[in-house]
């Protein structure tokens, strides 16, 4: 357990949802002593089998006020208690099927982060449900939907520890072969094998220090090693230089092929493949449709791209 004090301490003033990006909830949970937001309802049931859909059926959310969650004392530093919370969705409504990647635009504060956070019932919703192939994720059990869907945030973090730690905390009983499997997939095992100690060589602040394109790459690695589902991931804006883009790109591809995926996009690349864009402003979806047909609709997703992502085409 003191191996997660060290980050967890330092961590006061991040967001909860980048934690929820390194370790299971509970064990989160377990470490500061509170209780989750959520809580598992008595009689409920795994996850249906099968490739994924995931539903958003008009849903309306607010965050709790901070009084009321457990959680608050994470938050409360990063966040000035303005009283009342305010409606961050006011009635979103998409469904991602099998296989499918959607993406997610839009500007900052539109209600992005929070979309993705509800799938893997961070929070629970106000109004309206999140369905995973048809259950509501109220009914679900805990485990079965973190075992359903996997979240890799941005700036991934990595303990203080090995790299093969820092993997297993996705699948504690992971073979070195299954470790290896995953950072050749996820086209970081050329970087493990020229360190001398591979392995079991200790990252994080004070051990080996990884690129921002290393540490996502790890990420996705660990993200392989879990194999979910249904991704949820929110895409680095940080500045790769081209290798690590491209690797990085590669990598993404791998994780997300043929797996449920909701991407927070930055990057051109994964936006000209989804199969959806949602633009989000406001706490709406204000346009969906593929890249083409809202680039011909010369509205909201049009003048985004133009500012946004045009340059790195
Ligand atoms: P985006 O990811 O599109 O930038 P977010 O989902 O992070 O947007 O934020 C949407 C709105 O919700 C913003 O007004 C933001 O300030 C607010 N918000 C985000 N996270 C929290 C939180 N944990 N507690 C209270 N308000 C939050
Ligand atoms: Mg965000």
């Amino acid at each position: 357990l003191m191996r997660l004090y060290g980050p967890l301490t330092s961590l006061s003033n991040v967001h909860v949802d980048v934690m929820t990006a390194l370790v299971s909830f509970d064990r989160v949970f377990e470490v500061l002593d509170l209780k989750p937001m959520v809580a598992e309802k008595p009689g409920a049931e795994p996850v249906p089998a099968g490739p994924a859909t995931v539903e958003f059926d008009e849903v309306v959310f607010r965050y709790p006020a901070a009084s009321e969650v457990s959680l608050a004392s994470l938050e409360s530093v990063a966040r000035p208690d303005t009283g009342q919370s305010h409606e961050v969705l006011r009635g979103i409504g998409f469904t991602a099927r099998p296989g499918e990647l959607v993406a997610l635009v839009g500007p900052s504060g539109a209600g992005k982060t929070t979309i993705t956070s509800l799938v893997s019932r961070l929070y629970d919703v106000n109004e309206g449900a999140v369905r995973i192939n048809g259950m509501d994720v109220r009914e679900a059990t805990l485990a079965s939907l973190r075992d359903t869907v996997g979240v890799v945030m941005q700036d991934a973090h990595l303990f203080h520890d090995t790299i093969g730690a820092n993997l297993r905390y996705a699948r504690p009983g992971a073979t070195d072969g299954e470790i290896w499997e995953a950072l050749r997939a996820a086209q970081i095992a050329d970087l493990v094998e020229s360190l001398p100690e591979g392995l079991e060589t200790v990252v994080g602040d004070r051990g080996y220090r990884l690129s921002g394109g290393e540490k996502q790459r790890l990420a996705l690695a660990r993200l392989l090693l879990k194999a979910p589902r249904v991704v949820v991931l929110d895409e680095a804006t940080a500045h790769l230089d081209s290798e690590s883009e491209a690797a990085v790109q590669r990598a993404l591809k791998t994780a997300l092929a043929g797996r449920t995926s909701l991407v927070i996009a930055h990057r051109l690349s994964t936006i000209r493949e989804a199969d959806q864009i949602l633009v989000v402003q406001d706490g709406r979806i204000v346009e969906s449709g593929r890249h083409e047909e809202l680039l011909a609709k010369d509205a909201v997703y049009a003048e985004l791209y133009r500012t946004q992502f045009a340059h790195d085409r």
